[in-house]
C-alpha cells in the first residue's frame, strides 16, 4: 500500500451509532448502512447506551439489549458493538464517552457521531452539548416527521447546525466540528412502535431482524 493510500485509510472516518436499542429494529440497521455508504465510513461502532440521562429507564435489561445488538450486527464485516457503556452501572454522557473513545483512537481519527433528525433537534438538552463538537462531527439521519431546518431548531443549534453544516467530504478534513446530513428512507419505525406490536403479538420480521425477534420470544421480552 502506498503512503497516501495509507493517508486516506486512517483519516478514513469511524460512524459511531448510541442508542438505547429497546430494541434494536430495522431502522437501526438502515442507518448504519446508509451512514457507511453515504458518508463514506470505515465502520460503525453501536454503543449501546446503559442508562441514559434524557429518558426513561430501557424496559429490557442491559444485558439482553446488547445481546440483541450482537444478533443485529454478527456477520457484518464493517459492524462493531461497543459495550463499556452497557456494562457501566452508573449513568454515562456522550461527553466523557467521546473523551474515552479519544483516548483510545487518538485525537487525529474523524469519528462521527451519528443520530436521527429527532435526536439532534434535542441536542441542546445533553450534558455540555457545544463539547459534542470539539470530540466528533455529527451525522444526522433524515427522520420522517422531524424536518431538519434551522426554523425548527432552538436559535444556538440553528446557530451551530448553519456555521458548521457541510458536505460528507469534509468529514476527511478534521477529526471533528463539521455537521452533515443524509437522507435515510426507513420510514417511521420506532422502538416504541415495535414495543407495542410486540405486546399485541403482531410484530413482524419487517421491522426486526429475524434473530432478535427470535430472541424476544425465547426470553419473553416486551410481553407486558
Ligand atoms: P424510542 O421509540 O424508544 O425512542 P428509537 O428507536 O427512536 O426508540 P434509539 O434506540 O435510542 O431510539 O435510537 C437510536 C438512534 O436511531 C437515535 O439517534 C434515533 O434518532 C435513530 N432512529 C431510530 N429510528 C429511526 C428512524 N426510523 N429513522 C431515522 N433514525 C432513527
Amino acid at each position: 500500500m502506498s503512503f497516501t493510500a495509507k493517508l486516506t485509510v486512517i483519516n478514513q472516518p469511524i460512524g459511531l451509532l448510541g442508542g438505547t436499542f429497546d430494541p434494536v429494529h430495522t431502522a437501526h440497521l438502515r442507518l448504519a448502512e446508509e451512514a457507511l455508504r453515504q458518508l463514506g465510513l470505515a465502520e460503525v461502532l453501536w454503543i449501546p447506551a446503559g442508562q441514559p440521562h434524557h429518558r426513561a429507564a430501557p424496559l429490557a435489561a442491559p444485558e439482553h439489549r446488547l445481546a440483541m445488538v450482537s444478533l443485529a450486527t454478527a456477520g457484518h464485516p464493517r459492524f462493531r458493538v461497543d459495550d463499556a457503556e452497557i456494562l457501566n452501572a452508573t449513568p454515562g454522557y456522550t461527553v466523557p464517552m467521546l473523551e474515552r473513545l479519544r483516548r483510545d483512537l487518538g485525537d487525529r481519527r474523524p469519528l462521527v457521531l451519528l443520530m436521527g433528525a429527532d435526536a439532534f433537534l434535542m441536542l441542546t438538552g445533553w450534558h455540555r452539548w457545544r463539547e459534542l463538537f470539539r470530540l466528533a462531527h455529527i451525522g444526522i439521519a433524515s427522520r420522517p416527521t422531524f424536518p431538519l431546518t434551522p426554523a425548527a431548531m432552538p436559535a444556538e443549534l440553528a446557530e451551530e447546525f448553519q456555521r458548521r453544516h457541510g458536505p460528507p467530504a469534509a468529514l476527511t478534513q478534521t477529526a471533528a466540528g463539521v455537521i452533515v446530513d443524509f437522507p435515510l428512507s426507513a420510514g417511521t419505525v420506532s422502538a416504541t412502535e415495535v414495543r407495542a406490536k410486540l405486546r399485541q403479538g403482531t410484530a413482524a420480521d419487517t421491522l426486526l431482524p429475524a434473530p432478535v425477534l427470535d430472541y424476544i420470544h425465547r426470553h419473553h421480552l416486551y410481553s407486558n
